[in-house]
């Protein structure tokens, strides 16, 4: 499978200081934001700062260390405001109704959730 990255996706723009983000956890290979539309209580955005286009993007082509950063950045978002559990989720391409072209996951909680699919 190709990927082919849209240098134009707001995420991209976020990344390159062209859009404002409410930034809540940056290191070198990943950048961690409040998401504009929350569904809960808590939802925190993790993006890689490199181009993916999704999370079977990144798991395929990222580097150990893009890997590892973008993993750290999400337990150091875990770590606050969601001790009595999360989700975790990555849309991805049509079927899973991605809206932005850049690999993020969403970190959602901070209240009770409903199931994730419906029953
Ligand atoms: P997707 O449907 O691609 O998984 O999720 C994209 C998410 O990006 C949505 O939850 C949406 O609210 C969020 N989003 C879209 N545009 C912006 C923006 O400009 N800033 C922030 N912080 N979030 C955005």
């Amino acid at each position: 499978m190709t990927f082919d990255y849209d240098d134009q996706n707001i995420f991209a723009k976020i990344l390159r200081g062209e859009i404002p983000n409410n930034t809540v956890f940056e290191n070198d290979h990943a950048l961690a934001f409040r998401d504009i539309n929350p569904q809960a209580a808590v939802h925190i955005l993790v993006i890689p700062k490199g181009a993916y286009v999704s999370i079977d993007d990144f798991a395929a082509n990222a580097s150990a260390a893009e890997q590892a950063g973008f993993f750290a950045a999400v337990a150091t978002v875990c770590a606050s405001g969601v001790d009595e559990g999360f989700r975790a989720i990555a849309n991805t391409r049509t079927h899973g109704v991605q809206e932005v072209p850049h690999f993020h996951m969403h970190i959602v909680g901070g209240e009770q959730l409903g199931r994730m699919l419906p029953a």
